[in-house]
Formats: structure tokens, C-alpha cells, sequence
């Protein structure tokens, strides 16, 4: 009687373990991209080949974003090692300072839409706003788009973002619109991101540093830019911005 319970729960537990086989051949898994992940990160982790990828999917960049779906066809088990260690994670979030939260002034109309984005060019603000002040990052801001708005006469900030010297990222004026950052013709589809403070003799510290990179991440993920499309203020025109430390950190990123 006992041997035949074992047989019989033997034969329920095959069948079960049967049954899931079959269904889970015929799923294929909807996975989501972490921050930082390639394609072929993908291709490692599903064992499918990186241009199926593409073809599966209709990807017309190779360049994948947080948080993006997926679909891998054939691939019945979530792929090893899906997520990075949290502490890589981490490396790529930043916390963003709203316009509202900064006490930005309105925009005004004069200036011309974005054209599809394809760089990034990085400045730094220099002392000149806060020369012997401590006034902190928020009215450091504040003071920088009165200034652009009233003695430039621009539409806003000039730049789409600022770093703040905690890491912060402050929304600058919106990605629809041109930047007023690079002079002229240079500001066609490109962000403009300025990290507030000198950056001649010295490198950002650890924490603003940790913003910039995350926020490359994120914007180059977003809209597909390479390395080698990061530049400083000084690849336009003859500027010291954005300092020669910083510059010196841009010309190595390029190479990455
Ligand atoms: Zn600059």
C-alpha cells in the first residue's frame, strides 16, 4: 500500500514537472533592461546573438535604456545574473531638482525647438556667480538664469542641466528647446550640462562626479550618443570652460 502511494505520488510529481516543461517552452520572456546594460550584456545573459536581438525586437539603436522591454523569443528561464549589484546600480541614479524646486523664473518665447539630439557639452559655471559667496547650489542657479534672461536677453538658463556640488541635477531649460551654450550654430541638438564651481585646478568632488556620470548614462541611453559625442566648451570655442581638470576627465571619457 505504501509503495504504491510512492509510485503514485511519484507519477504525480513527474507529471507536474511534465506539464511545466511543455508550457515554459513555448513563453518567451519579456525582460527588462537594467541601467548601464548593453546589448550584448542581453546577448550574454539570453544566449541569444546580439543581432537577433535587434531583429526580434525592430531596434533601430543600439543603444538600450533603463527600464526598456524586451522580447527573447525562445528563452523560457529568466537569463543568470539579470540585475547588477545594487552598488553598480547605484552609480546611475541621480536625483533631479525641478525647475519648480529651484524657483525657476518662466521662459520666454525667444528661442528656437530642439533638432534631434546627438551630443552632449559640458561647461562649468566658474566662480564668477558666487565669487566669495556661500549662497548654495539653488540660488546659485537662480542667479545664473536672471543673469542669462536679463543681460543676455535669452529665453532661460542657457544650459539643459546643472550639477550641483552634492551630485544634484538641476533641470535646466527643457530638452524641446535649443540650449544657449555653445555659441551659435554649436548649440544644434546639443545638451548643455554645467557643473557649478571652478574646475581649472581641480576635478569635481567624489558626489558631483557621481552625478555627471549618471547623468551621461542616462541622456546617452536616452538618445543613443556615443563617447566620443561628450564635449567640453572649449571643443566650440576658444574658452578656459570648463576648466582644465574637467577637461582633462572628458578627453579620457571620450576615449572610453
Ligand atoms: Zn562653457
Amino acid at each position: 500500500m505504501r509503495l504504491c502511494m510512492s509510485i503514485i505520488s511519484g507519477a504525480v510529481l513527474l507529471l507536474l514537472v511534465g506539464c511545466g516543461s511543455d508550457t515554459r517552452q513555448d513563453v518567451s520572456l519579456a525582460y527588462t533592461v537594467n541601467a548601464g546594460e548593453s546589448l550584448s550584456d542581453v546577448g550574454r545573459k539570453s544566449g541569444l546573438s546580439v543581432s537577433d536581438i535587434i531583429r526580434y525586437n525592430d531596434l533601430d539603436s543600439h543603444v538600450l535604456r533603463a527600464g526598456q522591454r524586451l522580447y527573447l523569443p525562445g528563452i523560457s528561464t529568466l537569463p543568470e545574473v539579470v540585475a547588477k549589484p545594487e552598488k553598480q546600480q547605484e552609480e546611475y541614479i541621480y536625483r533631479l531638482v525641478t525647475r519648480a524646486q529651484w524657483g525657476a523664473q518662466p521662459s520666454k518665447a525667444n528661442f528656437d525647438p530642439m533638432s534631434l539630439i546627438t551630443r552632449i557639452t559640458i561647461h562649468h559655471t566658474d566662480d564668477e556667480m558666487s565669487k566669495g559667496q556661500s549662497w548654495g547650489d539653488k540660488e546659485i542657479v537662480r542667479r545664473i538664469q536672471r543673469h542669462h534672461q536679463k543681460n543676455n536677453n535669452w529665453a532661460d538658463i542657457g544650459y539643459h542641466f546643472l550639477i550641483g556640488s552634492d551630485g544634484r541635477v538641476y533641470e535646466g531649460r527643457p530638452l524641446t528647446v535649443q540650449g544657449a551654450h555653445a555659441r551659435g550654430a554649436n548649440n544644434i541638438a546639443n545638451i548643455g550640462v554645467s557643473l557649478i564651481g571652478d574646475f581649472d585646478k581641480q576635478l569635481p568632488g567624489a558626489a558631483q562626479m557621481r552625478g555627471l556620470r549618471a547623468l551621461l548614462t542616462d541622456l546617452q541611453q536616452r538618445y543613443g550618443i556615443e563617447n566620443t559625442r561628450v564635449y567640453g566648451h572649449d571643443d566650440f570655442v576658444t574658452t578656459v570652460c570648463p576648466g582644465e581638470r574637467l577637461k582633462a576627465w572628458i578627453d579620457d571619457y571620450r576615449k572610453r
